[in-house]
């Protein structure tokens, strides 16, 4: 078993992770912000490992940045969720962020689920 130092040795000397990596990562609990994914479930999760900015063309800080996975991200694009959230808060900014990806999860899961049913005669 590793000490946490030398995880955090290998992640930065050996995987290249920066320091806001590794602090994202372990303030996410490797989990998507937006979803809850386990981004170390599996290789396949882990390749959706992205880093969001949760307001848009906003600054650098690890504040304004969280964990997500390539789907959310995706969905969420250039959505600026200061503009629904209660307050400026980090927890605020991602839950009015969560709301708006959930949203739009299930416009895509009801076009998947008329796709398939269309589709599904044609296999
Ligand atoms: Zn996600």
């Amino acid at each position: 078993m590793l000490t946490q130092t030398e995880a955090i040795s290998i992640l930065k000397n050996e995987l290249s992770w920066s320091d806001v990596q590794v602090q994202i990562g372990r303030r996410a609990g490797f989990r998507c912000e937006y979803c809850g994914k386990d981004l170390l479930a599996s290789y396949e999760n882990y390749d959706l490992w992205q880093v969001d900015h949760i307001i848009p063309n906003g600054n650098n800080g690890i504040e304004n940045l969280a964990l997500s996975c390539k789907l959310c991200n995706f969905v969420k694009r250039g959505t600026d969720p200061s503009k629904t959230a209660k307050s400026n808060q980090r927890d605020d900014l991602i839950n009015a962020a969560k709301e708006i990806i959930n949203i739009r999860r299930k416009q895509k899961e009801a076009v998947y689920v008329k796709t398939l049913e269309a589709v599904i005669t044609l296999r």
